[in-house]
């Protein structure tokens, strides 16, 4: 079967073998993302307004900036917003910092933010943004400039009702403060405290949320939980490796080993080291945030970054970049189950060959849901000033990661399809529920 999959933003067709033709298909992250959507419209009926609409961001903004550096000298650097959709809510989505940051991988980030939140059951619709940038190349004082710069271009772009960002890769707490207070000041006196839920994941004492850091990881752990009920699995029986030890990857690693899983194997941008016994994961987090990555850790033996992919392990949870699961890594991969809490992790003809050896997959928009979900909260607790307690977070955090995984199972035996197209399906009938519901103006 050939998939004819229409990206009418740059005109241009992919077609793809259903079957793996034994080599990687080029094609661009938002091509990807445009194709998982098409074969989910497929599968539900999705009519052609909803499709067209769907099928493109709603808006792309593109700001340069300039920022002093330290060393008296000028940096013009380029920042993207992309709004993909907002029937349901103000526009939500990360920002990424990071040097292959360009306009199609926002807008495939941006796109599965639409679906993530729908699913979630959450009333936000769909945003990503980010800066061409490897922040590791700059001081707290270069970046706080950058950041703020940032902000001022993207002006009334973003807003608590409009459109809320958060952090990303390369990103973080810190640096979601300075977007805070840089609009706050943007926005005159009598509205500093109504707009502080202009960005989420910002540190406890500028308005956070309890449980936020960590909120990502957790709800991949709740993905896995759900699964290991789903198919009779004891949750500490299992062996997992990671890819990325950042926000994501490192309190994902925390809180499953200290519910009993055995984290085998972990690789990030310095490298990959592994421990058949079990790496200490709390010792690792010190380390990592000590020497910058996971490299030279000292309870572990250093291994090859393909022997990521082809360890001997039940689990294995992707927190790093997009298209890390390729067709030649898929062929070599001996885990029986994907929980993808990257976004984007893995390729189409990889998840084709996976399916077909029987590899399970649970989707990034919902596996990964966690973070958002609880930047839902925080959202909340800057509107109403009450803030809540870290059981009320976590008991909401579980209850939204287990119905969206339910309504998943569901539709996933009554379509008769993967899980990710069930996810998909989900998303789309809300979404579509809506527009038939309010019409599309005029
Ligand atoms: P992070 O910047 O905190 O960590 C990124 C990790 O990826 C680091 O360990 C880094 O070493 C590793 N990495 C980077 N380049 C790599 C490479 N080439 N090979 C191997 N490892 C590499 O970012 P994060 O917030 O943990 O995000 C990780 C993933 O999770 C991204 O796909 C992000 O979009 C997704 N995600 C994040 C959140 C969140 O709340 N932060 C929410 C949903 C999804």
């Amino acid at each position: 079967m050939l998939l004819d999959v229409k990206d009418a933003v740059r005109g241009d067709t992919v077609k793809m073998d259903a079957k793996p033709a034994g080599k990687s298909v080029q094609r661009s992250l938002h091509q990807t993302a445009v194709e998982q959507f098409h074969r989910a419209a497929d599968l539900v009926g999705l009519p052609e307004p909803h499709r067209a609409i769907l099928s493109h961001p709603k808006n792309e903004v593109i700001v340069n900036f300039p920022v002093q550096l330290d060393d008296g000298s000028w940096e013009v650097f380029r920042g993207f917003r992309i709004q993909h959709n907002n029937i349901i809510g103000p526009y939500k989505g990360g920002l990424r910092f990071h040097p292959d940051v360009d306009l199609d991988e926002v807008k495939a980030l941006a796109a599965w933010m639409t679906f993530k939140c729908a699913l979630a059951g959450i009333p936000f619709g769909g945003a990503k943004g980010g800066v061409t940038i490897d922040p590791h190349g700059y001081s707290n004082a270069e970046l706080e400039r950058i950041v703020r710069r940032f902000t001022h271009a993207l002006g009334s772009n973003i807003g608590p009702e409009h459109d809320i960002p958060a952090p990303d890769v390369g990103t973080n707490a810190m640096m979601m403060d300075w977007i805070m207070d840089t609009y706050t000041n943007l926005s005159g006196p009598g509205a500093k405290q109504t707009v502080k839920g202009v960005v989420t994941g910002k540190s406890l004492a500028c308005g956070g949320s309890l449980g936020r850091d960590s909120a990502t990881g957790q709800g991949v752990l709740y993905s896995l939980r759900h699964w290991c009920g789903e198919v009779g699995e004891r949750l500490d029986s299992l062996s997992i490796g990671i890819q990325g030890f950042g926000n994501v990857g490192g309190h994902f690693a925390r809180l499953a080993q200290r519910d009993g899983c055995t984290i085998r194997i972990v690789g990030d941008h310095t490298g990959t080291i592994r421990n058949e016994t079990g790496l200490d994961t709390v010792e690792l987090a010190a380390w990592v945030a000590d020497q910058g990555g996971v490299a030279g850790f000292p309870g572990a033996t250093a291994a090859d970054t393909e022997e990521l992919f082809s360890a001997d392990i039940d689990i294995f949870v992707p927190a790093a970049l997009e298209n890390q699961i390729t067709l030649e890594r898929a062929e070599t991969m001996k885990c029986r189950l994907i929980v993808e809490a990257a976004n984007g992790p893995t390729t189409p003809e990889a998840e084709i060959l996976l399916g077909q050896r029987g590899v399970e997959i649970i989707p990034d928009i919902l596996a990964n849901g966690g973070g958002v979900i609880v930047s839902y909260f925080e959202w909340l607790q800057n509107k109403s000033s009450r803030y809540w307690g870290e059981d009320e977070v976590d008991k909401g955090l579980r209850t939204l990661v287990w119905d969206a995984h339910d309504a998943v199972v569901v539709t996933k035996r009554s379509l008769n399809c993967t899980r990710r197209e069930a996810a998909y399906a989900v998303a789309l009938e809300r979404l579509a529920d809506l527009y038939d519901r309010r019409g599309i103006f005029p």
